[in-house]
């Protein structure tokens, strides 16, 4: 069985607002087993809501639209599944009555607008809505189902779990497959980096693997579909161990966590802090290390290289960051040693780079960037990254650099 969505929308189309409904609706789909091999984005034009209808009913069993059921004129998916299924629109009893009783609650009285909505097509089954005005609808054509769901996200994501779901469950037989999946996050690599170490795993057909690379991190998300849920664990979990294998201490955690949260945790279970010194990243670092859970108590000083100069001068650091001034490693470890014991934490650590305008991972040039952290014990670790600059994306990776760094050393891993 295969389903399909269609979101439906002018505004959905330009770009003008995100559609969250349609990733929504993938992920349901996932719980209840169903695969999803399509989605497709149409603005609202009855025609042209009508032919990706028609397309999708070649292709899939299960077509679920989202959007355009208001009141107003250019609401047409009424209209465009009509028409793909070649049947009329009609007033329907039922969705009149609920139309009704929804504005009587609320003392008031529909408009003539409000009426549109009860006109949906010909042998149509209605889905009452309690949360909307706009009553939703199922028709079944030629062995397709096709339902039509509200674009507003809260009403649209009532109705699945409340019908939806329940009624393709029922009507598939689809409860008894599950699809899951587990994120293994890793930092300080680069996709390609990743991919050279598990491509061959990446042709998995069951569970499968994929990669989704974001701003200096990339993800491994690995996807089971089973006809248990602990036989989509078992699944996941084999494969997790062949990823680790290869992978290893490069996956920091699992699913929605943060670097910095990792790093936060490990700090404060050793009753630790930090003191951090940056001078390209603009406060990046701690910014991010305080929004985790634990980072306001694991942070001793914090310093933002041009402003904090005159501070650290009086704690005998001397630092020229003009644009064109490099860093070296051994000023890296100096200062990241003078800064730990001048601030008293466990840790110190200190991020040197270049700054010139058009440096970054993207600049005419690269530029350099020295991170250094020091603990109690007087030993320094470091890091050379070779770009600097201020663009966001450099700051992203020199951000997870030093995070990584860290959480190396807090969990007693060889530095790379
Ligand atoms: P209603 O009749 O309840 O207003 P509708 O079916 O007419 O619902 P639309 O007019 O298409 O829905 O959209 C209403 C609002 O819902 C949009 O302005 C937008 O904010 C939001 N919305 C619509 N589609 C999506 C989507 N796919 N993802 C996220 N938000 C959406």
């Amino acid at each position: 069985m295969q389903a399909e969505i269609i979101s439906i929308g002018t505004e959905l189309l330009l770009g003008a607002i995100v559609d969250t409904n349609a990733a929504y609706i993938a992920r349901q789909l996932a719980s209840i087993g169903l695969n999803l091999f399509y989605k497709t984005t149409v603005g609202d034009n009855a025609e042209r809501i009508a032919y990706v209808i028609r397309q999708a009913m070649e292709r899939s069993d299960v077509i679920i639209t989202t959007g355009g059921l208001g009141p107003t004129v250019d609401d047409v998916t009424r209209e465009g599944v009509a028409m793909a299924v070649g049947r009329p629109l009609q007033e329907h009893p039922e969705a009149m009555r609920h139309i009704e009783e929804f504005f009587r609650r609320r003392g008031r009285q529909p408009s003539k607008n409000n009426w549109r909505q009860a006109r949906i097509p010909a042998e149509a089954t209605v889905i009452p809505n309690p949360v909307g005005t706009a009553p939703a609808f199922i028709v079944e054509h030629e062995g397709k189902i096709i339902i039509s769901l509200p674009g507003v996200p809260r009403e649209m994501e009532y109705l699945m779990q409340h019908v939806v779901l329940p009624f393709l469950r029922e009507r598939l037989h689809t409860g008894d497959t599950v699809i899951k999946s587990k994120v293994l996050r890793t930092c300080a690599i680069g996709e390609s980096n990743v991919d050279d170490l598990i491509g061959d795993l990446m042709r998995s057909e069951n569970p499968t693997v994929g990669l989704a690379a974001h701003v200096g991190q990339t993800d491994i998300r690995i996807t089971a579909k089973a006809h248990s849920q602990a036989e989509a664990d078992r699944l996941i979990a084999d494969m997790e161990a062949r990823v680790r294998a290869r992978v290893g201490d490069y996956i920091y955690g699992t699913d929605d966590e943060l670097l910095e949260e990792v790093v936060a945790r490990e700090l404060a279970a050793r009753g630790a802090q930090v003191s951090i010194l940056e001078t390209n990243t603009a406060g990046e670092i701690t910014r991010r290390l305080r929004a985790a859970p634990d980072g306001a108590k694991v942070i001793r000083a914090s310093a933002v290289v041009p402003d904090d100069l005159p501070t650290l001068r009086a704690m005998g650091i001397e630092l020229s960051p003009g644009d064109e001034h490099t860093f070296t490693p051994e000023e890296a470890a100096e200062v990241a040693l003078t800064w730990r014991g001048q601030t008293g934490a466990a840790y110190g650590l200190v991020i040197l780079g270049s700054q010139g305008e058009s440096e970054g991972l993207y600049g005419e040039r690269p530029g350099h960037t020295h991170i250094a952290l020091a603990d109690e014990s007087g030993r320094v670790v470091h890091r050379d990254l070779g770009f600097g600059g201020r663009e966001d994306l450099a700051r992203a990776w020199i951000g997870n650099h030093a995070l990584d760094l860290l959480r190396r050393a807090l969990l007693g891993l060889p530095e790379r």
